[in-house]
């Protein structure tokens, strides 16, 4: 189902506010009920608050929900885009949407646009976009989460993103620049690069191996461990190096190691642990093998030097510390507790970030496309229905997405 981008666009002050009224509610409230939408809204009860939850639920912003108790509303994922896009407009964050470029598992990336026409980054974080049915371990308090414990979990995905690009990016680290979190959402500066996923080939794979274990390393010196280092989550920026005469390699000439510098760009931090982590260890030799295995089959390359190894790391992290970015981000306000509540979702779903497709499987949920949304009416008591409904949700509301003009 597309969205009509005009009804977006023109919805009503009153629509507004009462799609804030229903978000408010939902804090407390699995289904919104009609009498506090109206209260929360801040409008004078009657035709006009109607009108407006009618247009909302038409356009899947909200959905009617039927309860054994009585009757509401719930926010959509369409519902929490909208406001979340509203408010980085209002900031001048974003003036425009552009073109989705990529479709995690569970994030979508899309390209927007500031007023000085400069393209940004808005990366939508979709916990529970995942189908339930297929992931392995189905535990049954994630099939029966509801939607807005979702939204609370991509909430926390993208506030622990950012606080994390943040500090690293004030402490040196090559990443993108964060520009704002709202919601589920985050704006971050485009890198103009590729993946190392799709690079086919590099002038000296040893010289980027190194670089890449040294980056392992000074993460761990701040105290991190990235924890989804992968091919996907590495963007290789390509940087002539002009010759004696001043000029840059053009397209017929290779690049070697004389006329191109390869820098790796860092992305992708909802998974980040500290270095204290009961498992640290296992985090970081997994980061390590990822890159040992990736250039093993891509390059052909094989390091003769072991390691490294965590203990090593440990050492390096006590003898000479840099500053303990797990703890400021902590202080941050991504707090202890959270970092907890979102740990448990992914340990749960498996949630090993992007790496697992690298085989080249299909996307299993892909298959699975639900059953059109028909209407916006859900049943809360047929929870097994519910989480399905969530990740068709997220489909919809990516599918929205596409070329849709803030403005
Ligand atoms: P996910 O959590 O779904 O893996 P990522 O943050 O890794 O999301 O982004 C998915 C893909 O989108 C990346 O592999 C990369 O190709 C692209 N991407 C993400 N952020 C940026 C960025 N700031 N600049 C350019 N491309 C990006
Ligand atoms: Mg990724």
């Amino acid at each position: 189902m597309k969205l009509d981008a005009k009804m977006i666009r023109y919805l009503t002050s009153e629509d507004f506010r009462v799609l804030q009224g229903v978000e408010a509610g939902s804090r407390n409230h699995e289904v919104v009920p009609t009498p506090l939408i109206t209260q929360l809204s801040g409008l004078r009860g009657g035709s006009g608050v109607h009108r407006s939850i009618s247009n909302l639920a038409k356009t899947n912003l909200i959905a009617k929900v039927k309860n054994a108790k009585y009757d509401g509303y719930r926010l959509t994922y369409g519902g929490l885009d909208y406001l979340a896009l509203n408010a980085h407009q209002k900031q001048k964050v974003v003036y425009s949407v552009g073109n989705q470029i990529g479709v995690g598992k569970e994030s979508d990336i899309v390209v927007v646009a500031h007023e000085s026409g400069s393209q940004r980054i808005l990366k939508i974080h979709r916990l529970g976009r995942i189908s339930f049915r297929t992931v392995k371990t189905n535990r049954d308090y994630l099939r029966h989460r509801n939607a807005s414990s979702w939204m609370y979990m991509s909430r926390l995905a993208a506030m622990k993103e950012f606080a994390f690009m943040k500090a690293l990016r004030e402490n040196g680290f090559s990443v993108p620049e964060p520009i704002a979190q709202n919601r589920h959402t985050i704006i971050m500066s485009l890198i103009d690069a590729f993946p190392l996923r799709q690079i086919a080939e590099v002038p000296n794979p040893a010289s980027l191996y190194s670089e890449l274990m040294e980056i392992i390393l000074e993460l761990a010196r701040f105290g991190l461990i990235h924890g989804d280092f992968n091919e996907f989550n590495i963007l290789i920026k390509e940087i002539p190096i002009p010759n004696a005469e001043g000029k840059t390699l053009d397209d017929s000439e290779p690049a070697t190691e004389e006329n191109m510098r390869l820098e790796p760009v860092i992305i992708d931090f909802p998974q980040m642990v500290s270095i204290d982590h009961a498992n640290a260890e296992m985090y970081f030799d997994r980061d390590v093998n990822c890159i040992k295995r990736y250039f093993k089959r891509k390059f052909h390359f094989e390091s003769d030097v072991p390691g490294p190894f965590f203990k090593d790391a440990r050492k390096k992290f006590i003898k000479n510390p840099g500053k303990r970015l797990d703890v400021e981000v902590e202080a941050s306000g991504f707090s202890r507790k959270m970092a907890r509540e979102l740990e448990k979702y992914m340990q749960d779903v498996g949630a090993n970030g992007d790496g697992e497709d690298s085989e080249g499987g299909s996307d299993e949920d892909e298959d699975e496309d639900e059953e059109e949304q028909s209407g916006s009416e859900v049943e809360v008591s047929a929870e097994d229905a519910q989480s399905d409904q969530v990740s068709a949700e997220v489909e919809e509301s990516s599918k929205r997405l596409e070329g849709l003009q803030v403005s």
